[in-house]
């Protein structure tokens, strides 16, 4: 492990997740890197692969729900990876570009499509691996293709061979995405820019504590939040962690909440949707286990 700064010139140990996720939930990384180029991701990947390290890319760290623990394997941030490039009605955006700068500059380049994404927290790799979206918007839907480093090679994969799903996509384990094509239309710089107003509006009543967004898929058209507030969710605790009062499909952190205690709730929740309504219920955020 020692031989990790050799492949990686910008490492950091023993970072608190706390300060890597949004929920502010976790105990800590041994090691966070930093790869400044591709050719120093490809080695830095090489070197962990050939000696069976675990590793996890991480965005903003805003759908990863991390262990209490210490994770003994590396967290690889590709924050450098932020690069963007328009071309005609294309962009270009490196995978560790946030989503709201990818909008900022679509919407600053007059090209529609992304603005009904405002207000999403997390990065281009985030966003694209999860299929993240909102309201009749999903990443897939402006996804040209992706550049992933897929062992030790960097593949494209065009649109439909990203095989995107609700919430979801079929990139491989170990897979990490680079950077990714957007396809956008011509739009009104004007007309967006009141358009992401809106979007910003319709979220406003998102919870204010931290947390990672909705914790469930939506089931075959049961839309979660509202059954578990039929259920009367909202507002139950378990340690630190509670079923906010404002949106009963997130939970947040109030206190110094655990892992184990989200973990907890989850798990509560679930039980109960199966036992009362036969509903399996599908967590949406990842889980970062040591
Ligand atoms: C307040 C709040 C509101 C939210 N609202 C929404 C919403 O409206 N719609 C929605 O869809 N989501 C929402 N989310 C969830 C979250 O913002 C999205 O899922 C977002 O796309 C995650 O991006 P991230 O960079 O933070 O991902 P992370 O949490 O860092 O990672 C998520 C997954 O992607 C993987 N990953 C990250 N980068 C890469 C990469 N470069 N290569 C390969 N894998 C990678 C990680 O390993 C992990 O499996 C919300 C979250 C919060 C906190």
């Amino acid at each position: 492990m020692n031989r990790i700064r050799y492949y990686c010139k910008n490492v950091q140990k023993n970072v608190s997740f706390k300060n890597l996720t949004s929920i502010k939930i976790g105990g800590k990384a041994k090691y966070v890197t930093f790869p400044n180029s591709e050719s120093e991701l490809k080695n830095l990947i090489a070197y962990l692969n050939k000696r069976k390290i675990k590793y996890y890319v991480l965005g903003n760290g805003s759908n990863t729900l991390a262990c209490d623990g210490k994770y003994k394997g590396v967290i690889i941030k590709l924050s450098s990876f932020n690069s963007l490039y328009c071309h005609k009605n294309f962009i270009h955006a490196g995978a560790g570009c946030t989503l709201a700068n990818l909008i900022k500059f679509a919407i600053t380049n007059s090209l529609a499509g992304l603005e009904e994404a405002s207000g999403i927290p997390g990065t281009v790799g985030g966003a694209v691996k999860m299929n993240a979206g909102a309201f009749n918007f999903e990443m897939a839907k402006v996804v040209r293709g992706v550049y992933v480093l897929r062992e030790d090679n960097i593949v494209y994969l065009k649109n439909k061979e990203c095989k995107f799903g609700y919430r979801s996509s079929g990139f491989l384990d170990g897979d990490i995405i680079i950077s990714a094509d957007f396809k956008l239309s011509g739009g009104d710089q004007k007309e967006l820019l009141k358009r992401q107003q809106e979007v910003f509006g319709l979220r406003k009543s998102l919870p204010k504590y931290p947390s990672l967004g909705s914790v469930f898929k939506r089931q075959n058209g049961i839309i979660v939040s509202k059954l578990l507030d039929e259920m009367k969710f909202k507002g139950v605790t378990f340690g630190g962690a509670m079923v906010s009062k404002e949106h009963a499909g997130i939970i947040v952190n109030v206190g110094d909440a655990t892992s184990e205690d989200v973990k907890d709730l989850i798990n509560y929740i679930k039980k109960r949707c199966f036992l009362e309504k036969n509903i399996i219920l599908e967590e949406e955020i990842k889980f970062l286990d040591n």
